[in-house]
Order: C-alpha cells, then sequence, then structure tokens
C-alpha cells in the first residue's frame, strides 16, 4: 500500500503531492500541485492557456489522526488564449470558492446530524456563520417534502421566542413530517401552502385543526370538500378556559374569606379529569374538589358537564354522538350560566367539524411531541438565528439522528 490511496481519499487524485510536513503547531499540511495538462479556462473550457500568475491557497480538509489537515497549492490563474479570459483555476476537492475541502464539508455534515451548531463550531473550529452554511445546505438537500400521498393534515401553530414570532405549521399525519412552515398565523399563513397542494393536485381527505377562524376558513376556501375535523384536546382546553373563568368569578362574587380560601384552592383541580386527582401532602384531591363544587352551584354544574363533554368522543356511531352532542349542548344552555351558554354556542356553531371526528378520528395530538422537539431545539440553543434556517430544521426534523433530550 502506498500514500497513493490516501490521496485518493483526500479527493487529491489528479494532483502532484509535492510535499507533506507537519508545522509547529501540530498541524499536518499537505502541498499540492495541478498538472500542467490538467489547467484549462473556466469561460470556455479551452486547455490553450498561459499560467498568468499565482497565489497560495489553502483548504481546511478533515482532520487525520486528530490533528487539523491543510491542503496547500500555488493555486494558478490562467490566461485564455482562446476568449482571452483571466479565470483561477476551481480544485476538484474544493466547492467553488470555498476555503474548505469537499471532504470536510462531508465530514461536518455527518457531525451535524448528531450534534449541535454550536459543538461543530467548537470541534471544528469553524465560524458559527460556515457551519450555519453548511448545515443548510444539508437540509436543502434532505430534500423538499414531497405532497404526492398526503391525505389527513393538522394545523397548529407554535411560538419561537427566539425569532420573536408565531410559525404556523402543517403536519402529515400519516407520517408524522412537518410538511409546512410558514410565518404568523391564520389564513394568509395557509395560503402559499394550499396553493401548493392545488397545484400538485392533491386530495386531502382530513385536516384537524383547533376552533380558531382564520384556519376553518383557509380549509373551506383551498381545500374543499376537505373534512375538517376540530381537535378534541382543543375542545377539552377551551371547555377549561370556560370553567376558570367561570372559577374566578365565583370568587369574587364570594364574601366569606374560608370560602374563597377553598374555591382559591381548587383551581388546577378543575382542570384535571376525575380519574387523575390524587392523595397529596396537602390533603385528598377529590375531596377538596367535592368540598368546594358542594360551596357553589354553578361550578358544580359547569364541572359535570365538562366531565360529560369528553364522553361525546366515545359514542357508539356518529349519529349516537350528534344526539349527545344536542343534548350537552341542551344542557348546558339550561343552566342559565352564562360561560356554558358561549360554549354551548361555539359547539353548535362547529358542529359538522366535530362530528367529523367519526368519520377520521384524527387531532392534533401526535404533533405534542414534535412541539416539545421544537421547544428543546429553542431551549438548547441549536443555534437558529435565522428564520429560512429554523424553517429548514423543521422540515428536515423527522430526519433528526440526535437525542434531543438530555
Ligand atoms: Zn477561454
Amino acid at each position: 500500500m502506498s500514500a497513493e490511496v490516501f490521496y485518493r481519499a483526500m479527493g487529491l487524485s489528479g494532483y502532484w503531492v509535492v510535499d507533506v510536513w507537519e508545522s509547529r503547531g501540530g498541524e499536518i499540511e499537505v502541498l499540492v500541485e495541478p498538472p500542467r495538462e490538467s489547467l484549462c479556462c473556466r469561460a470556455c473550457r479551452s486547455r490553450r492557456v498561459h499560467v498568468h500568475e499565482r497565489k497560495l491557497r489553502s483548504w481546511k480538509d478533515t482532520p487525520f489522526a486528530a490533528k487539523p489537515v491543510w491542503i496547500v497549492m500555488q493555486s494558478p490563474r490562467v490566461r485564455c488564449l482562446n476568449c482571452g479570459a483571466k479565470t483561477w483555476h476551481q480544485p476538484k476537492f474544493a466547492r467553488g470558492q470555498k476555503r474548505y475541502t469537499k471532504n470536510f464539508e462531508s465530514h461536518v455534515c455527518r457531525c451535524l446530524s448528531r450534534v449541535t451548531i454550536q459543538d461543530v463550531v467548537e470541534t471544528c473550529g469553524l465560524s458559527w456563520d460556515t457551519v450555519a452554511e453548511i448545515d443548510q445546505r444539508r437540509l436543502k438537500r434532505l430534500g423538499r417534502p414531497d405532497l404526492r400521498g398526503l391525505q389527513r393534515l393538522a394545523i397548529d401553530e407554535v411560538h419561537v421566542g427566539k425569532l420573536h414570532r408565531f410559525l404556523t405549521l402543517v403536519y402529515d399525519l400519516d407520517s408524522g413530517a412537518i410538511v409546512s412552515v410558514s410565518k404568523g398565523r391564520g389564513q394568509k399563513a395557509l395560503t402559499p401552502f394550499f396553493s401548493r397542494l392545488k397545484r400538485a393536485r392533491v386530495t386531502i381527505k382530513a385536516v384537524a385543526t383547533d376552533m380558531a377562524g382564520g384556519y376553518i376558513a383557509a380549509v373551506m376556501k383551498h381545500l374543499w370538500p376537505t373534512q375538517l375535523v376540530f381537535d378534541r384536546f382543543h375542545v377539552v382546553k377551551l371547555m377549561n378556559e370556560k370553567l376558570s373563568t367561570l372559577r374566578r368569578e365565583m370568587y369574587r362574587e364570594l364574601k366569606d374569606v374560608q370560602q374563597r380560601d377553598v374555591l382559591k384552592g381548587v383551581r388546577w383541580l378543575l382542570r384535571k379529569n376525575p380519574e387523575n386527582l390524587k392523595q397529596t401532602p396537602r390533603g385528598d384531591e377529590r375531596s377538596r374538589l367535592t368540598a368546594a363544587l358542594k360551596l357553589n352551584e354553578p361550578l358544580a354544574q359547569a364541572y359535570y358537564l365538562k366531565d360529560e363533554l369528553r364522553q361525546f368522543w366515545q359514542q357508539s356511531s356518529k349519529a349516537t354522538a350528534a344526539k349527545f352532542l344536542d343534548g350537552w349542548c341542551s344542557r348546558a344552555e339550561a343552566t342559565g350560566i352564562k360561560v356554558l351558554r358561549t360554549m354551548s354556542h361555539t359547539l353548535r356553531g362547529h358542529r359538522v367539524g366535530l362530528l367529523n371526528w367519526y368519520d377520521h378520528p384524527i387531532s392534533t395530538g401526535p404533533l405534542e411531541g414534535t412541539n416539545n422537539k421544537i421547544g428543546l431545539l429553542q431551549r438548547r440553543a441549536y443555534g437558529y438565528r435565522r428564520y429560512d434556517h429554523f424553517k429548514l430544521r423543521l422540515l428536515t426534523l423527522h430526519h433528526a439522528k440526535f437525542t434531543l433530550a438530555g
């Protein structure tokens, strides 16, 4: 085996290796020279060229035996006898004007699929911008999401603190991949993606979303006749919010300090599902809640209606679910409590989308995992200083090999 094997692996085939030495700083430098016959004009590809000038240049290469490696060359600039252009020699082992080799870029890419940008900056001795640039090229290569075959989508929004903005995300519920990232919220944010779907002649069967007006309008306008399914978790969350509002109102009205304390203590218990109530150092959650509910009839009514609402998704068929929903709404209205009346009004207004769950039992629930990943991406400063870069990262999140935890 000769050193030739190494040079070939370094992408130096076709070059003369003039010398190899170790610098005082412990770096390996490989001096190369392009053979005269390989020189050509970059404008017209003619080989009838003269070397016009030379400049010493170096390219960072993949480390060898834990030592940094540089490829050094008296880079020639040639004058073309055919077209007169003066062009610098483009080495085969590097891309364009980059000061690192293609091999080194692949090495950085392999690292980036496992560790953070900051880690690579520190271990490879590159600038932040260089690593971010390589990462963006890598993520772009991972590909734009394939829209063909999309059937069931979920729409949700996340707030990205580092970028000071809301992003609207669209997920493919079948693969778990994020297929669209756009700035802002509501109809406007979704229009470009929906237009792309239309152009690609994709027929979406069902979309899960919350009951916010913006997304509904966008789906109705662009994806008709797609079935819209209102996410059950968002519905339950809304009901919990109504319950909190009611508790606050009741609390304000109460004069008795002791009673106020009882009500104050159950703020979080009201949100819990009954089966999740536990024994805690502060006492039995169930009995504390019962005491508070006894104290206050409207709150008790609302609490039991909230618990009952969950059964909407456990009916045996769409028809019984429809009956159940109408019954629930009537009972809520009959209480005469304002927040329950508004909840009933909201549910009646979104009846079709709620019942569609029985045709497509989908929700934005599976996105929770992805949303957690996004949170971790931000918190652990994976380093997305620019929106475009962060967007690419989200679109390729399902390719992520490194564990986000810990
Ligand atoms: Zn030329």
